[in-house]
Order: structure tokens, then sequence, then C-alpha cells
């Protein structure tokens, strides 16, 4: 007897949270903030090779749908007070990936006079993706694991009160 026969009489037991978090997880919407070279590389993960759409993630052109900010490339000061924005119309929940050396501190421009060292100084970073550039595969890796914090997550579980 295959599986889809007996479908209809199994039952699945799963936390609300747990069920959830699936779902979100698996339709990441992200936003591309592409600021220099690593944005090449960010572009090409949301090709054909890379691939994100197996993983239920696609590109949106507008932070007010998507869930998830990929900052890659150095981030000056002009640019930061706009990232600080963009993130203020995403809603809530929602994420940030850094990637690449300048985004996460600055790399090798963090010294400069007008360069942000580091996207964290603006808005939080929940996953950081190092190189300079990273390959797609990087990217997709902190993607992956974003999507493991997000599973990770409780909304429904209260916090034990305090006396
Ligand atoms: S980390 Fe390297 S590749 Fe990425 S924006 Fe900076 S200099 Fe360019």
């Amino acid at each position: 007897m295959s599986l889809l026969n007996t479908a209809p009489e199994m039952a699945i037991t799963t936390r609300v949270d747990d069920l959830l978090n699936w779902t979100r997880k698996s339709s990441v919407w992200y936003m591309m903030f592409g600021l220099a070279c690593c944005a090449i590389e960010m572009m090409q993960t949301g090709g054909p090779r890379a691939d994100l759409e197996r993983f239920g993630m696609a590109p949106r052109a507008t932070p007010r749908v998507s869930d998830v900010l990929i900052v890659s490339g150095t981030l000056t000061l002009k640019m930061a007070l706009r990232t600080k924005v963009l993130y203020d119309q995403m809603p809530a929940p929602k994420y940030v990936v850094s990637m690449g050396s300048c985004a996460n501190c600055g790399g090798l421009f963090q010294l400069a006079y007008s360069v942000c060292d580091g996207v964290d100084k603006v808005i939080p970073v929940d996953v950081y993706v190092p190189g300079c550039p990273p390959r797609p595969e990087a990217l997709t890796e902190g993607l992956v694991k974003l999507q493991a914090k997000i599973q990770r997550e409780r909304w429904l579980v209260r916090a034990p009160e305090t006396a």
C-alpha cells in the first residue's frame, strides 16, 4: 500500500510554532541591496545555477513585502541612512543578512572617512556571510542558516512570569 493511500488515515502531531515556522521558513522572500562588487555574486545566487528558489526563496523589489534584506557590498555613511529607511519599511518579522567583508566590518575600506564599518552599526544582523566576495554557495549556506534560525523561533510560548 502506498503512502498516498494511507495518508487520509494518518495523524501528524506537531507544535503550532513548529508548523508556523515551517511555513515561514519555506517562503522566505528576500530583497537584494547590492552596494558594490559583492552584489554580482548575490545576483548570481538568485540565478538558475545556485537556484535559491529550490529553498522557497524568491527575490522582491520592495522592502514592504520582503522578509529578508541582503546587504552586500561597501556601506557608505550616506547609504547607511537609506539602509535604515529600507529596514524600517519591512514588515515584522524581518531579518538581515550581511554579505561579505565590507558589509560585515567595512572590509578593505573600514578606515575610510566615508565608510560605515559594518551594517550592524545601523540595523540588527541575523547572519554574517564572510568572504571578499563570498561565493554563491556561501550566501546559500547563510540563507539556509537563517531558515534554521526561523525554525527555532517561538511565538506562542509565553515567557515565565517573574514574581
Ligand atoms: S567584500 Fe570584497 S568583493 Fe565584497 S564589496 Fe567588499 S571589496 Fe567588494
